[in-house]
């Protein structure tokens, strides 16, 4: 948990590296937006400005000689000017909508995480802490806009309250410089400089308190950073409950509205015996009401000395209005620098989290060799006495398995849940390297190879795979443009080309409703036919499916194991099923028992093996399926 101690732990160097990283990455993503942004902010703090002078220019010939010509000259120049600045603002505005909405820098944050799980080691990806990290930054980042993706904000205030300090100062030097008429009488001492001095150090004195003040109050929000976080997932969860059609059926049928009781947990992290509501009872209330009493008061201390030098006769009239708005402006863009400050202190505690994610550092070996590119998919494929413990595991998922694929066979595992086959396959595709002993593609440690190349030789259809809301076509290439005939020879293997007919677009039918009206709804057991048809496209040497017919009916499945040969072609097969009759037509079957092979060979030979693990599983799934007549 976060706390006020934790904030102090992180000095103001690295507080101000943290946020100077975090702008330059920003920066140079987008620099035509940080150009963009920045004249905007200039004009935008200028107008005030402007209208501010000229009226004041105006006032003070209405109020003095009245020249009739001047008072029109005045006019025309205050408009004028105030049109070209709305004008060019206004301009320039579009521009910058335009480079951050055709950006999307919204999604800026989000695209640098996902990029960075997509890019960093398998086993850290997966890792349960770096998933924890993860959801940390997304909440913050999504409930109360801290990360690098505040960073942007920080920018935009930080110049709007440069520009508005700046111009205030611009506009208020002469209020000091001009004097009180000499015959003021008791107001001549409004010249005397100590008064000034005095009128400044109270400024400044205003201007430290109020952020120092605003400080005390997001600090009291970030101590009670878990129960708001709490609250913010329940809301989501239920927010999500309430919207989603998917549920609305399971809600209905068994009353899970009564669930929604637990609402209470929003209120009691939100309501008025929260820890933010005795935060807001107290110190954090105190300090914003001061904070905003001690602003009041600066005003009343302006306008007091600006009225009485203007009583004394030290400016006209017109000029009271552009001195207070001046000095207040100066005053507030003072304050908004110093609450920035403030702010980019707390927001680098959160960039130190984000930035603990983005630098995760990639600890498998970064190989550099070409795969070579065979048209006759003659790969050769060896486990060499692996053995395979997960990170931060004592026990082992894999113990010394060694075998060689044979170019071209069809492979089978089979084995009780657990008992390492998931685990075989993420290590053959390197998403873990092993523990101990290696593995040889082509006799050349696979390690040694460029891993994109190297992935390229695998086509993986595993259990919990994911379409996406585009066309069937795009989703069968996974990329926008493909080969039609192929995709579509790829659908008729896979068994899914009847239902494409079906389809009004064909090929071109948009999957889900999430991008598309028209989108089509399509059942598990269809994607998992798409998935292979996917696996096939990509023209790679080896075909792996984990469980491809889990979500299938025995129909369908006995449908897809009928066409293996079309769909494995030439290439090297590697299959995993719970169903051992769908392994029968393998050459090889590798039976897996506590993360051993403890049996190799073919059906027919594995099942002679009395007591074998082979005939324990085939035997125990007989009993459920030969009832039926149907094999195990
Ligand atoms: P199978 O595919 O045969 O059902 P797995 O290869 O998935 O088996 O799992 C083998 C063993 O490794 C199991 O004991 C499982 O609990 C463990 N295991 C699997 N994935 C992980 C993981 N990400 N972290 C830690 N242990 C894991």
């Amino acid at each position: 948990m976060m706390s006020e101690e934790t904030i102090e732990k992180i000095s103001w160097k690295e507080k101000f590296q943290l946020s100077r990283r975090a702008f330059v990455l920003w920066y140079r993503e987008y620099p035509a937006l940080f150009a963009a942004t920045a004249l905007y902010c200039l004009l935008n703090a200028v107008f005030p400005y402007i209208t501010l002078y000229f009226s004041a220019q105006l006032l003070n010939e209405l109020a003095g000689a009245r020249q009739k010509e001047l008072l029109i000259q005045k006019i025309v120049i205050l408009l004028a000017a105030e049109a070209v600045v709305l004008l060019l603002r206004a301009v320039v505005f579009r521009w910058k909508s335009t480079l951050s909405d055709g950006t999307c820098i919204y999604l800026y944050g989000r695209r640098r995480q996902f990029e960075k799980l997509l890019s960093m080691d398998f086993c850290d990806a997966e890792s349960s802490e770096t998933q924890a990290l993860l959801r940390e930054v997304q909440q913050t980042a999504k409930w109360r806009n801290y990360g690098v993706r505040r960073v942007y904000t920080q920018f935009q205030q930080f110049l709007e309250a440069l520009f508005r300090l700046l111009g205030g100062i611009a506009l208020s030097v002469s209020l000091f410089r001009l004097p009180v008429r000499a015959d003021a009488g008791r107001l001549v001492v409004l010249n005397h400089p100590g008064f000034i001095g005095l009128l400044v150090l109270l400024l400044c004195g205003v201007t430290l308190v109020s952020p120092w003040l605003e400080t005390v109050g997001k600090k009291c929000v970030i101590q009670c950073e878990e129960e708001l976080k709490l609250g913010n997932r329940f809301f989501n969860f239920f927010a999500a409950l309430m919207s989603e059609d998917k549920r609305a059926l399971d809600v209905r049928l068994y009353g899970q509205e009564r669930f929604f009781d637990q609402l209470s947990t929003i209120q009691s992290n939100f309501g008025s015996h929260s820890k933010i509501a005795r935060f807001s009872r107290g110190r954090m209330g105190i300090a914003s009401a001061a904070s905003a009493a001690l602003s009041r008061l600066f005003g009343g201390c302006i306008y007091l000395f600006v009225c009485l030098k203007a009583w004394g006769g030290a400016f006209g009239i017109g000029s009271v209005t552009q001195y207070i708005g001046a000095v207040t402006a100066m005053s507030g863009g003072m304050a908004k620098l110093l609450e920035l400050v403030g702010d980019a202190g707390i927001n680098a505690y959160y960039l130190k989290r984000e930035f603990l994610f983005l630098d995760i550092p990639n600890r498998m070996y970064q190989g550099s060799l070409t795969v070579e590119k065979r048209s006759d998919k003659n790969y050769e494929v060896e486990f060499r006495d692996v053995s395979f413990r997960y990170p931060n595991t004592e026990v082992y998922a894999l113990r010394n398995i060694s075998l060689k694929f044979r170019v071209g066979e069809r492979l089978a595992l089979v084995g009780q849940n657990g008992s390492g086959k998931t685990t075989f396959i993420k290590l053959l595709c390197r998403l873990y390297d092993p523990t101990e002993g290696k593995i040889l593609l082509n006799g050349i440690d696979i390690r040694k190879y460029d891993y994109r190349e190297y992935m390229g030789v695998f086509s993986v259809v595993f259990q919990d795979f994911q379409m996406l809301a585009y066309s069937v076509g795009q989703n069968i290439a996974a990329s926008e443009t493909y080969d039609r005939q192929k995709a579509e020879g790829c659908c008729r293997k896979a068994g899914f080309w009847e239902r494409v007919e079906t389809m009004q677009a064909g090929l071109d039918t948009i999957l889900y409703k999430n991008l598309s009206e028209d989108g089509v709804e399509i059942s598990g057991g269809e994607e998992q036919k798409l998935a292979i048809a996917r696996a096939m496209y990509r023209d790679s040497a080896f075909l792996i499916l984990d469980e491809p017919t889990a979500a299938l009916d025995p129909m369908a499945e006995y449908e897809i194991y009928t066409r293996l040969n079309e769909i494995v072609e030439d290439r090297t097969a590697v299959y995993i099923s719970h169903r051992l009759s769908s392994c029968r037509f393998c050459d090889e079957i590798i039976v897996f028992h506590e993360g051993r092979m403890v049996q190799q060979g073919d059906h027919e030979t594995l099942l002679a093996q009395e007591g074998g693990k082979y005939s324990e599983l085939w035997n125990a799934q007989a009993q459920y399926y030969v009832a039926d007549g149907a094999q195990p």
